[in-house]
């Protein structure tokens, strides 16, 4: 039921944009249910995403995955592509915030694909502002993007591959070498 999480959350974004900010549990909730428990509980049963994913067990088209998709190297490049996009994600927003750039009110993915519609917004607050709107658009690109990219690994062979290459099980595993 976990899964339900995920679609609510896009969902939500045609509401309004601004529940993209959610993203930040997200973010924050794996690594710190990590620090508590020193555990990766979070990969064991507590991830909407691999809920999601899961639902593709019995529908992918079950090819078998290069051996390059579980290399170190990629680990690490998915990893950089995920911290460059954070990167962006902030210097973007610092930028819109001191009016150098105009903010960007549309999804983009990968960081360079921006989608030519716009999507609807049922309901708006009174607090919106052009920074705050273009870090919500920018918090729901990456977890599309990152969607996206989990969904079409899942479809072409199984949908435990993409945890294999996901960054917050890196950054997890990461941790927890270091702290053994
Ligand atoms: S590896 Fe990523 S997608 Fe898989 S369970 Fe962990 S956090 Fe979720």
């Amino acid at each position: 039921m976990l899964f339900l999480l995920t679609l609510f959350y896009f969902i939500l974004g045609f509401v309004n944009i601004y529940f993209a900010y959610l993203a930040f549990l997200c973010m924050t909730i794996p690594f710190i249910v990590l620090v508590i428990k020193k555990k990766n509980l979070w990969c064991k049963g507590l991830c909407p995403r691999k809920s999601y994913l899961n639902l593709f067990r019995n529908i992918n088209l079950g090819l078998k995955a290069p051996k390059w998709l579980y290399s170190k190297q990629t680990i690490s490049n998915v990893l950089t592509y995920f911290c460059i996009n954070i990167f962006f994600i902030v210097f973007s927003t610092i930028m819109v915030s001191n009016g150098r750039i105009a903010p960007i009110e549309k999804i983009r993915l990968f960081i360079v694909f921006q989608l030519p519609w716009d999507i609807p917004q049922l309901i708006q607050f009174s607090f919106q502002s052009e920074t705050l709107t273009h870090l919500a658009f920018r918090l729901y690109s990456i977890m599309l993007s990152s969607t996206l990219l989990g969904t079409i690994v899942a479809v072409l062979f199984k949908p435990s591959n993409w945890c294999v290459i996901c960054p917050v099980k890196t950054l997890s595993n990461r941790y927890l070498f270091k702290s053994s």
